[in-house]
Order: structure tokens, then C-alpha cells, then sequence
């Protein structure tokens, strides 16, 4: 239910933002009609058309004034946010309506009714490929207009035939089933747009993480490492690194069993999250039963501190290790280094390596600092 509630608030807020995308375009296209009726008016200069031209000129010029306004007004309204724009455009539509059934009036009380039909035509499709995603603002826009048109023929010059009337409403009938159609696509693009994210997510969930622990794999671990050393090298920052490795781990395996060895890795990595405290610390499998835990803004001193709690943790939680010549619980040996300014990943984990050699070799069950 809430999905499908976040899914059609989604949709809902998708078309808004493409019905105000094409807001200028739609703008554009009222100056370029109006524009062009004024050019039109005014090629055959005889005295009845400059008279016209003057009745006409302040309705069509309104239409260019209310479309430059709306333009510098919306423009204004979207740094204020999508609802304060979208508001704005509504009402820009109610009075570019207002203006155009103006036009209308006096091109129907002067006998221009050639025009008429060409002209209500053009604005209908155009608002229609603009506002198509939103069936009201294509009605608040074009029902007062083919108002006009419709009754100010009728009553003024009463010679509105059959054919004008079924031409109406074909052109209706045309509008209204290619608005519903591109919607249906709109919704299905929308569709289509969502299932390749959630794809994309789960892909790059698999890529990056460890599928037995859940925690990150290598290749996460390489990336995000690149990141920390470029930021931290521009910062100036320290950072710092702890390669794991589970003590005895063979004879767990031996002894225990390759599940339940899976399992106590599953624990394990839980265990080594838990030891981190801030969010751009990370947890990563670096491969077998090795862990690695990157420290971004650390130095060896506050790794040592996640060391010793990974110690503590895994003291605490107790996994039996039966066969472990160090401790009756599951031990790691832990190899703290600093990332030094020149060094490159692979020199920083051949530190680390030596660290974490050396703890095995002081006994296993502790941490190693390079010095
Ligand atoms: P050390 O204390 O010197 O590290 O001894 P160790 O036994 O832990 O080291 P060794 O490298 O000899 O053995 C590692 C073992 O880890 C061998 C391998 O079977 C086991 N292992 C590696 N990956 C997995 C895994 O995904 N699941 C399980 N259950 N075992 C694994
Ligand atoms: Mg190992
Ligand atoms: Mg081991």
C-alpha cells in the first residue's frame, strides 16, 4: 500500500516537473502566433485593415506581454520551489486563456472567421503536447477559448453550420484520445524508468557486496579506498587501515565444520561493524577468512582504539573455538598501518600485511602497528 502510495506520488511529481519544463516552449509558441497574426494584419495596409490591426493590436499584444511576463515570472518561481512554480503557471494559463479569447472576439466580431479554426486548432495541439500530462491545465486553457469560438459564432454571426460543429467535435474527440494516449506512455516510461533503477541497485548491490557476510567486497573496498586517498591527500588528512586475519581458522573449519565456519564469518563481520563508529568508516571481506577495516580521518593511534574494541567485542560474544592454541573463543590477528603521502593501496596493504604477520608471529590474539 505505501509503495504504491510513494509510486503514484512519484508519478504525480514527475509530471509536474515535465508539464513545467515545457512551459517555455508553450509560451513561446503563443508569442509566435501572436506574432505571426499581427504580421498577418498588418501586410495588406488598406484603412479597414489598420483599423482592424488597431482594434486588435492591445488582445494580441496582451498575449505577447502576458507570455514574456509568465516566462520571467516562472523563472523567478522555480528557485522558490516546484509548488510555488507550478501555482504560477496555473494562473499565467488562466490569463493567457483570458487574452486569447479576446483575440478570439475580435477576430469573430470582424469577420476574420478563417482564422479562426487554423488558429484554435494550432493553440489546442500545442497546449496539448505541452500539458498532456495534466488534463487540467490543457482544459483550463482550451475550454474557454472553443467557448468563444463556438457560441461568439453562433450568436454574432449565426452561421454556425453542421459541419463546423462536427469539425469541433472531431478535433475533441482527436485531442482528448491523444492526451490519454501519451499519458498511458508517459506511465509506462515512468514504469520502465523505475524497474531499471531497482535493477541497477540490486546489480551494484551484487557487485559490491560479500554474498556470505553482507558486508563489502574487495572491489568496493579498491573504489572507496581511491576515493579516501584522493580527499585525504588533499585535506592533508591521516588515515589508516587494520588488515584481520581469523587465528586458526582451518582447524575451526576442521573441526567444526565449512558451515558452521561460514557462520562464525557471518558473526565475525557483524562484530567487526559493530567495533566502527562513525559512517565513513568501512568493513570489508578482503578474501577467505582476511577482513580489512579502512579508517578514513584516522591515525594509528585511533585505529589501535577499533583494534582493541574488536578484541573486546569478540571476547565478549565468545564464539567456542575448541581447537585454538590462543583462546577458547574465535581470535583475530590484527596489522594497523598509517597511509603515508606517496604510498599507493597496494604499498599501504604490503604495511598492513607485515603488521598482521607480525602479530601471528608475537602469538596471535592481538594487534600490530607498523612503526
Ligand atoms: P592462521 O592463524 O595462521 O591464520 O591460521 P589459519 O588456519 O586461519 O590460516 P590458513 O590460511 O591456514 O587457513 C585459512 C582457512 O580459512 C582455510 C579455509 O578453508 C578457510 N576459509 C577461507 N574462506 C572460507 C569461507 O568462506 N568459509 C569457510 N568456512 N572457511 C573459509
Ligand atoms: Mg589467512
Ligand atoms: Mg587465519
Amino acid at each position: 500500500m505505501m509503495k504504491k502510495e510513494g509510486y503514484l506520488e512519484g508519478v504525480g511529481r514527475e509530471k509536474r516537473r515535465s508539464t513545467l519544463r515545457n512551459f517555455n516552449w508553450f509560451l513561446l509558441v503563443n508569442v509566435l502566433l501572436a506574432c505571426y497574426l499581427l504580421f498577418q494584419r498588418s501586410t495588406a495596409l488598406n484603412e479597414r485593415s489598420l483599423i482592424h490591426l488597431l482594434c486588435g493590436a492591445p488582445a494580441i499584444c496582451s498575449v505577447v506581454l502576458v507570455s514574456v511576463l509568465s516566462f520571467v515570472t516562472l523563472r523567478q518561481l522555480v528557485n522558490r520551489g516546484e509548488l510555488a512554480a507550478w501555482r504560477g503557471g496555473v494562473f499565467c494559463i488562466l490569463l493567457l486563456t483570458l487574452c486569447w479569447c479576446g483575440v478570439f472576439h475580435h477576430l469573430i466580431v470582424n469577420n476574420n472567421i478563417n482564422l479562426v479554426y487554423p488558429l484554435s486548432l494550432g493553440l489546442l495541439f500545442s497546449s496539448l503536447i505541452a500539458f498532456y500530462l495534466s488534463p487540467r491545465l490543457f482544459f483550463l486553457f482550451s475550454i474557454p477559448i472553443l467557448l468563444v469560438a463556438i457560441v461568439e459564432n453562433i450568436f454574432i454571426h449565426s452561421a454556425f453550420s453542421l459541419v463546423n460543429l462536427v469539425s469541433y467535435a472531431l478535433m475533441l474527440f482527436v485531442i482528448y484520445s491523444a492526451q490519454s494516449r501519451l499519458e498511458q506512455w508517459f506511465k509506462l516510461a515512468i514504469e520502465r524508468e523505475q524497474e531499471n533503477k531497482q535493477l541497477i541497485e540490486r546489480l551494484s548491490k551484487l557487485a559490491h557486496r560479500d554474498p556470505l557476510t553482507g558486508i563489502a567486497n574487495r572491489r568496493y573496498f579498491d573504489n572507496y579506498f581511491d576515493a579516501v586517498m584522493l580527499r585525504e591527500s588533499t585535506l592533508q588528512m591521516p588515515f589508516s587501515l587494520i588488515l584481520l586475519d581469523v587465528d586458526f581458522f582451518k582447524k575451526y573449519n576442521d573441526h567444526y565444520g565449512h558451515q558452521q565456519g561460514d557462520k562464525c564469518l557471518i558473526r565475525l563481520a557483524a562484530c567487526l561493524e559493530s567495533a566502527t563508529r562513525r559512517s565513513q568508516d568501512l568493513v570489508a571481506r578482503y578474501g577467505g577468512e582476511e577482513f580489512i577495516i579502512l579508517l578514513p580521518k584516522s591515525d594509528v593511534c585511533e585505529a589501535a582504539q577499533v583494534a582493541k574494541r574488536v578484541e573486546t567485542l569478540l571476547a565478549g560474544l565468545a564464539m567456542p573455538h575448541a581447537t585454538s592454541e590462543v583462546a577458547p573463543w574465535v581470535t583475530v590477528s590484527q596489522g594497523i598501518a598509517q597511509w603515508q603521502p606517496g604510498q599507493d593501496r597496494e604499498q599501504l596493504l604490503r604495511t598492513a600485511d607485515h603488521a598482521l604477520y607480525r602479530a601471528k608471529d608475537l602469538g596471535r590474539n592481538r594487534y600490530s602497528i607498523v612503526g
